[in-house]
């Protein structure tokens, strides 16, 4: 008997097959900017080929174990992780994913453009990196926080250092079991201790990376008054002063189960009197402080749902490429070609939206305008993501959805997108608090409104479109900031702020196409078009989908 065996899918290299990826970076960054980052991003790319997906299937199938105890009683809480999450770590290092931003090198070389390179690296790495890119995202939050609060911690040069030996990743603990998204129920507290340290008290509900060598915990310092405003940033070592494991009073009491990010060891964590040293004054309110930590896991938040989207992709048309339906191959046929075209719309708009928010943390960190782009780049992205994960795994059948194939990760780890850093409905909050205390939508609505201009010409239909939607989104806008309280504006935060982040999406991606129809390359145009028609005309672009598809991909 002869048995059909159905090929895996393949995996072509991230960056040379990706023309998308390249045109956004030739014109971010200028041919010269692109042509200095080649080097870096194809020796990233033959990594994750090679032995980093061979790493990734490890640290998939190993997930991390917690000792707690020696065998004669003595509190451990030995963490212990698999070699290939040992080596992703020493990739994340060699790579400088963490690194690059901080490097004078670099910043010579592409100025405030280092930032759009290390997304790149982000975007092309993720997705195979079995969400090493998590530490890696907290690691760089950490940097940002110790760069602006305390630019002498030495900590600051492990974080940002090249070499594996030498490298360390930061967890980020801000969760309480009271009061994840409410943080100022937070009950952890902070008091002075020998050597300018402090001493915290108190647990931590979800702490990820809890293998890493030191975290950035909140904590509320003696005689600091109630509220989230109030709260300070504290640097947690994981070891003791001798090195060994752990630093006093610190237990992990156990590892979360969780649904995705499995090679990922997510912690409950105690602290009893933890030596902790404060990042920047702690008798000043401290949750501005940490907000530059936050905003930047947010935005690899968004570079991780944008890369795994494109990843999803390309392992959906690999299988498509070779499955045989309806007596065709199944990449020919109408409806799963409009299927995927929809996906690689959405993935060329997500990219576009990362790459936009990575874009302003290089220009602007603390403008108005990256203040809105972060919420909404986020929780647009996470959306999508966990979307495109759904119809990739429907993409491959029955094969989606057994775990060996490693096709159902895709759906497990996009869902923590939308909840870490900030639920959908909270950062849509956090929005309407971005609206009425700075100035970000006025740059959000003027892009919108140059896009749509430029686009008249060349595209009326989709023009008008963004005009339209534009025109409305002004209005709104302006009736949140007037009264962002009132029990209307708060119901429509979500809505208002999804189609906040769907115009934005639509303007950048109308930016690069009208670049790249200069220069003779219509597909930009076509995948921009289709983002704006459906996502802010609500049209059905079913059949141009299948019709353009290999344009779009
Ligand atoms: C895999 C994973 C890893 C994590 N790692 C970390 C980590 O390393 N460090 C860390 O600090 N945390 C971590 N977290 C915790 C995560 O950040 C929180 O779970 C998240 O912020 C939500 O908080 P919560 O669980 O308390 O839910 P809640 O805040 O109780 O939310 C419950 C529901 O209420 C809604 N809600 C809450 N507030 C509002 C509001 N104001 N308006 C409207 N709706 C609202 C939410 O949208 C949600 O649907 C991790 C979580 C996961 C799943």
């Amino acid at each position: 008997m002869t048995r059909f065996v159905q090929d895996g899918p393949a995996l072509r290299d991230p960056y040379t097959s990706d023309w998308q990826l390249q045109g956004w970076l030739e014109r971010l960054l200028g041919p010269d900017g692109h042509a200095a980052a080649k080097g870096r991003l194809a020796a990233l790319s033959a990594d994750v080929l090679g032995p980093l997906r061979a790493a990734h299937h490890d640290a998939e199938t190993h997930p991390p174990t917690l000792t707690r105890f020696d065998p004669w009683g003595a509190r451990i809480d030995r963490v212990d992780v698999s070699a290939g999450w040992h080596a992703q770590r020493a990739a994340a290092a060699r790579h400088a994913v963490v690194a690059l931003p901080y490097q004078a090198a670099a910043r010579d070389t592409w100025g405030a453009g280092t930032r759009i390179v290390q997304h790149a690296l982000l975007h092309l790495w993720g997705p195979e990196s079995a969400t090493f890119s998590c530490p890696v995202a907290m690691a760089d939050g950490a940097a940002a926080l110790l760069t602006t609060a305390a630019p002498d911690s030495p900590w600051l040069a492990r974080l940002t250092a090249t070499d594996p030996a030498v490298a360390v990743t930061s967890g980020q603990w801000m969760t309480e079991s009271q009061g994840g998204s409410d943080i100022a129920r937070s009950t952890t507290t902070a008091r002075p201790g020998p050597d300018g340290r402090w001493l915290l008290t108190g647990d931590k509900w979800f702490c990820s990376a809890i293998d890493a060598a030191m975290a950035v915990a909140l904590a509320r310092p003696d005689g600091a008054g109630p509220g989230s405003r109030n709260l300070a940033p504290f640097l947690v070592p994981r070891y003791a002063d001798d090195g060994a494991l752990p630093a006093p009073g610190l237990q992990v009491l156990r590892l979360k189960d969780k649904l995705g990010t499995r090679a990922v060891p997510t912690g409950e964590v105690r602290l009893d009197d933890t030596p902790a040293i404060p990042i920047g004054d702690p008798t000043v309110p401290g949750l501005a402080r940490m907000m530059t930590l936050v905003v930047v896991t947010r935005l690899h938040n968004a570079a991780a749902a944008a890369g795994g989207m494109r990843r999803g992709l390309e392992y959906a048309l690999s299988h498509a490429a070779n499955r045989q339906v309806a007596g065709g191959v199944l990449a020919d046929n109408p409806l799963h070609r409009a299927t995927l075209g929809a996906l690689a719309v959405d993935a060329a708009g997500a990219y576009a939206l990362a790459a936009h928010a990575f874009t302003l943390l290089g220009a602007d960190p603390t403008g108005d305008e990256l203040r809105l782009v972060a919420p909404l780049a986020k929780l647009v992205t996470g959306r999508l993501a966990v979307a495109s994960a759904s119809e990739y795994l429907e993409a491959f059948g029955g094969a989606g959805y057994v775990e060996d194939t490693g096709i159902p990760r895709l759906l497990r780890d996009a869902q923590v997108l939308p909840i870490w850093e900030g639920t959908t409905n909270v950062l849509s909050v956090d929005v309407l608090r971005a609206l009425t205390t700075g100035d970000g939508a006025r740059p959000l609505l003027h892009r919108a409104e140059i896009a749509a201009d430029a686009a008249t010409t060349r595209l009326p239909g989709v023009a008008d479109a963004l005009i339209a939607a534009t025109r409305r989104l002004a209005v709104d806008v302006e009736t949140a900031a007037a009264d962002p309280r009132s029990g209307r504006v708060v119901a429509g935060a979500r809505e208002l702020a999804l189609r906040l982040g769907n115009t934005l999406t639509a303007a950048l991606l109308l930016e690069h196409a009208a670049w790249a129809a200069d220069r003779g390359d219509d597909r930009p145009a076509l995948l921009a078009s289709l983002w704006t028609l459906r996502r802010l005309g609500g049209a059905d672009v079913s059949a141009d989908l299948h019709t353009h598809f290999d344009q779009l991909i």
